[in-house]
């Protein structure tokens, strides 16, 4: 026993599509997750074992025919507590990684330096926004600043740990 945790293989997930929201919020805090919203149940089945993703669903049926695979049933209809139910499932409350994955494609974000940012995004942006990434496989540059605040706020709240909140009252932002 040399105490040395042994860093678990990082945790991948394929998304029903009734779980959109879910999905989203997954990519942005930086896990590999797959969805489409017109995924039937033997593509979602046949994904989760090909490239060992947890199926997140609200369909017992599915999770029925997951058998084997790793599966988790999504109790709430709320995002929110979906995303907090994953990260408590699965004990990924330290593994998040915010904004490191395109939420297009799921491809994990390379650092984009400012000067290379200069042609890609508007003046506007370019002044505004503290750091910049690039999608390696769709292009798409992501930033964060400006519209990023609104999510950021979000994030806090979602990963306060104290369990579910008030559901509501915060899509102000
Ligand atoms: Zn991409």
């Amino acid at each position: 026993m040399t105490g040395v945790a042994s860093e678990p293989r990082p945790m991948k997930f394929v998304v029903d599509c009734m779980l959109g929201k879910l999905a989203k919020w997954l990519k942005i805090l930086g896990f590999d997750t797959v969805y489409h919203s017109a995924a039937d149940d033997d593509q979602i089945l046949s994904l989760a074992q090909k490239e060992n993703r947890a199926i997140l669903s609200r369909d017992t049926q599915l999770l029925a025919r997951a058998g084997e695979l790793s599966g988790r049933y999504i109790e709430s209809e709320f995002w929110p507590d979906q995303v907090r139910q994953v990260l408590a499932a699965f004990d990924l409350w330290d593994k998040t990684a915010p904004y490191t994955r395109c939420l297009d494609c799921n491809t994990p974000l390379k650092p984009l330096s400012r000067e290379k940012a200069r042609n890609l995004v508007s003046p506007f942006v370019l002044e505004r926004a503290k750091e910049f990434s690039l999608c390696p496989s769709c292009d798409r540059v992501f930033w964060q600043g400006t519209h990023f605040e609104a999510m950021e706020a979000r994030l806090s709240e979602l990963l306060r740990r104290e369990g579910p909140g008030k559901a509501g009252s915060s899509d102000q932002a």
